[in-house]
């Protein structure tokens, strides 16, 4: 593997990290660009040596070193999932600097807004809006000629979704789509082109539907039918799946 590979493999548990940071910050309004990581036990601010990502927990084996509280599974498996999505993007798009670059941002800020939307269902702007931008800014950089498609495709993706929601809503009486989920379908949209936007919004059902089914055989419980069903994780795999499978 050539040194972009190998680079990008190297930087993934540290962005694993960040993206950890992220995903139990933002959805509580907390500083999660500036503040220094701290144990979520005892508040102690975490020395340099206690932040290196997946070595740190190994060696303190999961506890903090100054109060032994235990530091949690979420931190070193966020870091992992960073890793498998550097591995899948080297796989599927190769080592092209820019590519693998814009790859792995892709997969890791999808992977961050499947788990927020999974825990707490909603897709934060913080997120979902700069996701959008850098998807038309990839575009023209990467695929110039298409820049006005996946443009077009932004403004399809948000205006198909606002449209279910709001018909759903009419006959309903109750939100089903969020506006969030619209926001990430119009991020698609710049990623992947209006030719995609179909295949995303598929795939996207069907990982939904496999998502409640394995919950519903994991838990042996059935859900209400008015259980809320998180759409954004489904929709955040197939984004980056669609994306890895699209061909450079
Ligand atoms: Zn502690």
């Amino acid at each position: 593997m050539d040194a972009a590979g190998v680079l990008a493999l190297v930087a993934s548990p540290f962005a694993g990290s960040f993206l950890g940071v992220v995903v139990r910050r933002l959805p509580q309004g907390r500083d999660w660009a500036w503040s220094r990581s701290a144990c979520e036990t005892c508040g102690r601010t975490l020395r340099p040596a206690e932040l290196v990502p997946l070595l740190s927990f190994a060696l303190l084996r999961g506890r903090c070193a100054g109060c032994g509280g235990a530091i949690g599974w979420f931190h070193p498996a966020i870091e992992l999932a960073a890793v498998a999505v550097t591995v899948l993007v080297i796989v599927a798009v190769g080592t092209q600097p820019a590519v693998l670059l814009a790859g792995c941002v892709l997969g890791w800020v999808c992977l961050a807004l499947a788990l927020i939307d999974w825990r707490h269902q909603r897709l934060p702007d913080a997120l979902t809006l700069p996701l959008l931008l850098l998807g038309l800014l990839v575009t023209a950089w990467l695929q110039s000629r298409h820049l006005f498609d996946h443009a077009l495709a932004c403004v399809l993706g948000w205006l198909a979704f606002r449209a279910i929601a709001l018909l759903y809503r009419r006959l309903r009486g109750i939100e089903g789509l969020g506006a969030g989920d619209a926001k990430l379908l119009a991020a698609a949209g710049a990623w992947l082109g209006v030719a995609a936007l179909p295949r995303v919004v598929e795939l996207a059902a069907g990982l939904t539907l496999l998502g409640v089914l394995g919950s519903a055989l994991w838990t042996w419980r059935w859900l209400a039918p008015s259980r809320r069903v998180a759409f954004g994780p489904g929709l955040a795999a197939s984004l980056f799946a669609c994306w890895l499978t699209q061909g450079f």
